[in-house]
């Protein structure tokens, strides 16, 4: 199985239109940060993990051919306003399954009312077919099976994935103790670290590598970065052995 970071980036992604911070002027590649996904595909199975305002840059960055399917964290823009750009993949192969909780899908009924239109449908409109995410269900994916894992986002429930022994999980603060035992013995671990400032919906570093030496994955990539977290050239030499941060088009193998 292989992950493609298709976005490492906080809400506003890096370079923030107009800002002149250091980060955001650096020329560094290391230092662009689409808005957070990431592309998981294996044999002839292909998913992603949200669809932000980036989607169609980083399916045509990534070279991804086909999305079996698109599994949802939560409802806000930076992870679902890039919807509409699925229209290429729906020619190609029809509806587009979501996985999201109820909650999401909902609220996506509300973003994106043409796409869910049952009547006078404008032709060429996305299509999806909603699939509801429980937690504590874990639902097939191609011939894999994703895991929910129930964190909050400040006061909002965030479903972050399990599949095999990898784990995503992105805009957590507080992780409760019985979604703790869904997280043993990974080989890799992506968890969001926001900034070295405490943060009230997002981990920042220190949460971030407190909660890696909790789960003891043999590795952890950090995500959802914000441009104050500084120059990832320098962020990365004071971070653990075996904790890196992540970076847009890094591709890891499991
Ligand atoms: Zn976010």
């Amino acid at each position: 199985m292989k992950v493609y970071f298709l976005g490492t980036g906080t809400s506003q992604g890096i370079p923030v239109i107009g800002s002149n911070h250091p980060v955001c002027l650096s020329t560094d590649l290391k230092d662009k940060r689409l808005r957070v996904s990431i592309w998981i595909h294996w044999e002839n199975h292909s998913y992603v993990i949200d669809c932000g305002p980036d989607f169609r840059q980083q399916m045509l960055v990534s070279n991804c051919q086909k999305v079996d399917g698109i599994l949802y964290t939560h409802e806000h823009a930076d992870h679902t306003a890039g919807l509409d750009d699925i229209r290429p993949f729906n020619f190609r192969q029809g509806d587009i399954p979501i996985y999201a909780h109820q909650r999401v899908i909902d609220n996506l009924k509300l973003r994106f009312d043409y796409i869910f239109k049952t009547e006078n449908r404008y032709p060429g409109a996305p299509s999806v077919l909603p699939i509801e995410v429980v937690n504590n269900h874990p639902f097939p994916i191609g011939n894999k099976t994703a895991i929910p894992v129930n964190v909050m986002h400040g006061n909002l429930p965030v479903f972050g994935y399990r599949i095999d022994d990898f784990a995503y999980l992105t805009d957590v603060k507080t992780v409760h103790k019985s979604e703790i035992n869904k997280l043993k013995n990974l080989k890799v671990l992506v968890v969001n670290a926001l900034r070295e400032e405490p943060h009230d919906t997002h981990f920042n570093l220190e949460e971030a590598l407190d909660f890696i030496t909790l789960i003891k994955p043999e590795k952890a990539y950090l995500t959802h970065i914000s441009h104050i977290m500084g120059f990832h050239e320098e962020v990365q030499k004071r971070l653990p052995e075996n904790v890196y941060l992540a970076y847009d088009n890094l591709e890891i193998t499991l």
